[in-house]
């Protein structure tokens, strides 16, 4: 079931105005510096080696910070994002575990961020089951390949496991969610985590692209150059426009601030928008346009092209 809250009501997954990680909640909580996953896009890395707070050679290396001693915490307004900056591994979960009951403790919304370890989930629903109703669980999957995954992610589970725990946590009465930002691939690969997650999700699956990559990753690596080099083909703004334009009337779909500048940015070009499909012989071609006289322009400049049978399944976006 979706979250129907408004930006007012401050909900789990209400329309928020902020860009990245202000999209899903109005706070942030952290207790750690570095974070043993040590994935090779990390922002809070890529910052702690700028700032001169943590060489990012030492990013895997985690150490708890003065915030996992609190021992008070407010009521909020909003929904508090935990963590944000590191994740929940075996190393740090008492501490985690505690800071979370701290914040739930005091009435918050949490939302749990995390590229989750199965032993790591299965002890938070067990200790959060009261909590349920205050907690939404979204879990980071942004492909379903366990190679690409080491690639990028290589101290974190494998998309197998992250999909054991989501079925853990869904099982287990709590909200729960998905993150298939970064996506690390195309339409294809955002495909299968759809269908691999849709039965365990009860809210959303938020997809975006890989952000600034050349300024977080370590680009003196020349295996790192060539992976970039191959994600930014992939994600290509033409690219992004078909993987918005198919899979834009998925209800479990929302969409990150990575993806919908492409969109918003791509000015009202109907043909660059169409997507083909086979489907039993027909074609189906999906329109994205920006009101109904582009969108007429686009079907009948698509049947001129076609000499099967056309099916068309009209998008009107207003943004575009
Ligand atoms: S799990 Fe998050 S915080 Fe940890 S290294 Fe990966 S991107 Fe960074």
């Amino acid at each position: 079931m979706s979250d129907q809250s408004t930006s007012n009501s401050k909900g789990f997954d209400a329309q928020r105005d902020g860009s990245g990680t202000l999209e899903w909640a109005d706070h942030n909580e952290n207790i750690q510096r570095g974070c043993s996953h040590n994935c090779k896009y990390c922002f809070a890395a890529a910052n702690a080696h700028r700032f001169k707070t943590l060489a990012r050679v030492n990013w895997h290396t985690e150490s708890l910070t003065a915030n996992a001693e609190r021992t008070k915490y407010p009521k909020r307004h909003g929904v508090i994002m935990f963590p944000s900056a590191h994740d929940i591994t075996p190393g740090n979960l008492d501490a985690c575990t505690r800071f979370l009951k701290l914040m739930l403790d005091a009435g918050n919304q949490v939302l749990i961020v995390s590229k989750p370890h199965t032993a790591c989930i299965a002890h938070l629903v067990a200790e959060l089951a009261t909590y349920r109703n205050q907690v939404m669980f979204r879990f980071t999957q942004g492909t379903m390949d366990a190679e690409v995954a080491r690639f990028w992610e290589p101290g974190a589970p494998a998309p197998e496991e992250r999909l054991e725990a989501l079925r853990l946590a869904h099982g287990a009465g709590f909200r729960t969610s998905v993150s298939a930002e970064p996506l690390l691939g195309g339409l294809d690969t955002a495909r299968a985590v759809l269908d691999a997650v849709r039965p365990f999700v009860t809210d959303t699956v938020w997809i975006g692209k890989l952000n600034r990559p050349r300024n977080r990753v370590d680009m003196k690596l020349p295996q790192n150059c060539l992976a970039i080099e191959a994600m930014e083909a992939e994600q290509s703004d033409a690219n992004i426009l078909a993987l918005y334009a198919a899979l834009q009337g998925d209800p479990l779909v929302r969409w990150k601030d990575s993806i919908m500048h492409v969109v918003n940015d791509s000015g009202p070009t109907v043909l660059d928008c169409v997507v083909n499909d086979k489907r039993q012989g027909d074609l189906l071609v999906t329109i994205l346009a920006p009101n109904s006289q582009a969108a007429c322009e686009g079907a009948e400049l698509a049947a001129e092209n076609a000499n099967v049978l056309l099916l068309t399944d009209i998008h009107i976006n207003s943004h575009l």
